[in-house]
């Protein structure tokens, strides 16, 4: 039996909504079920705004447009993060400050930020890693003590909270992706929050190819023209008639990638006091979504060995991103400082098989194989 390590879930609705959206002939963006989706999203979450984007990247470079980010200004975020978060905003001529990780996990040391604040700073981009939010009262307000804007990445936080408050709504603005390999999905698809009422009237521009045409079929006035820049940031129809089905089951989706979760903690917790290994860290204030499930290695070799040990019995382990500030394309404008803990959970870290159908006999194979590779006696610095 192979267990790769993700496999897409579809609930069952997906194309009978498709088909309703292709024969009720609204195929193109901003119908019937792409309001659907931003209605369940302002009203679960309470969320103030919300718009479906084509990807959690096009939202991303929404919000550094809504932000005028201009050449010379600077952006913090963490180095342990997807291409996307750094150049949404590197596309404005924007330079990216990076932080480095925490100690005890992988999300972006809060206390590091302050000593990287400049007269050119505009924002700060906390990235919520495997939908565990970062510490977010320090960076609101490190925000209104430096009259700084907050945008969070929480591509992989839905459904997730810091103090009884949504990821993706507690910052100016907030992202969420709908690619594959999140917890709900539209193949590729995204969605921008907007809570701060000041940005919502150019959002709706800038989402509509620099037009007001979001308020002409509201019928506020009596013509559209183009009077902002901007881009054709919204899905289809079909990708939001996709994505509604997803919603619907919500619900179950969570509870069953939370329950997958829990069987890897507590099968491998035996291992984590032996000190074989490190597990995920849910940080105090935050809840855990079952978007991911990570064990850290000791070693780099380490790591490697376990992933070839587990692909023996086809199971399919994966490591994560590569530090941003040491890629081709952002090294030489990064300079020297070093994040040793950017790059530590580069080399360490290794994600597990995670998604809605991985059954418990699988979890269990897994956490055997994983358990073997430790108790081997052998030693494995070769
Ligand atoms: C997945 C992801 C993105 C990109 O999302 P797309 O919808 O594929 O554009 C951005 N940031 C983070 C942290 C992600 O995990």
């Amino acid at each position: 039996m192979k267990i790769p390590f993700n496999k897409p879930y579809l609930t069952g609705k997906e194309t009978f909504y498709i088909q309703d959206a292709v024969y009720s002939g609204h195929l193109s963006g901003n119908g019937k079920y792409t309001k659907k989706c931003q209605k369940f999203f302002e009203e679960k979450y309470g969320f103030k705004k919300a718009l479906l984007t084509t990807s959690c990247t096009d939202a991303l470079e929404m919000c550094a447009m809504l932000l005028d980010i201009k050449e010379g200004d600077e952006v913090i975020m963490p180095s342990y993060t997807f291409v996307s978060t750094a150049l949404a905003f590197v596309r404005q001529g924007a330079k990216i400050v990076f932080v480095d990780s925490c100690k005890s996990q992988p999300n972006m040391d809060a206390d590091a930020i302050e000593a990287l604040i400049t007269s050119k700073t505009k924002a700060i981009v906390p990235v919520h890693y495997a939908g565990v939010s970062v510490d977010m009262d320090k960076i609101m307000q490190l925000a209104n003590k430096y009259n700084l804007y907050v945008v969070e990445d929480a591509a992989q936080g839905i459904d997730s909270y810091y103090k009884n408050k949504p990821l993706g709504g507690i910052g100016h603005l907030g992202t969420f992706s709908f690619h594959e390999t999140k917890n709900v999905i539209a193949g590729e698809g995204g969605l921008l929050i907007i809570n701060d009422d000041k940005f919502v009237e150019r959002a709706e521009i800038l989402w509509e190819k620099g037009t007001n045409r979001a308020s002409f079929f509201r019928g506020e006035i009596n013509k559209y023209g183009w009077v902002d820049t901007g881009s054709s940031f919204l899905p289809s129809e079909l990708t939001a008639a996709f994505l509604f089905a997803q919603l619907e089951n919500i619900e179950a989706i969570q509870r069953k990638r939370i329950s997958n979760w829990h069987q890897y903690y507590n099968g491998l917790k035996g291992l984590e006091q032996d000190h074989k290994l490190r597990l995920p860290v849910v940080t105090e204030n935050a809840t855990n979504n079952g978007h991911m499930f990570y064990i850290v290695c000791n070693s780099e070799n380490e790591r490697a060995q376990l992933i070839e040990h587990l692909k023996e019995e086809q199971i399919y382990a994966v490591f994560h991103y590569l530090s941003l500030h040491n890629s081709p394309y952002y090294q030489s404008i990064h300079g020297q400082r070093e994040l040793p803990l950017s790059d530590y959970y580069s080399n360490h870290l290794l994600r597990l098989p995670m998604y809605y159908e991985l059954s418990e006999d699988a979890i269990l194979k897994i956490v055997d194989r994983i358990k073997e590779f430790y108790d081997k006696p052998i030693s494995i610095n070769g």
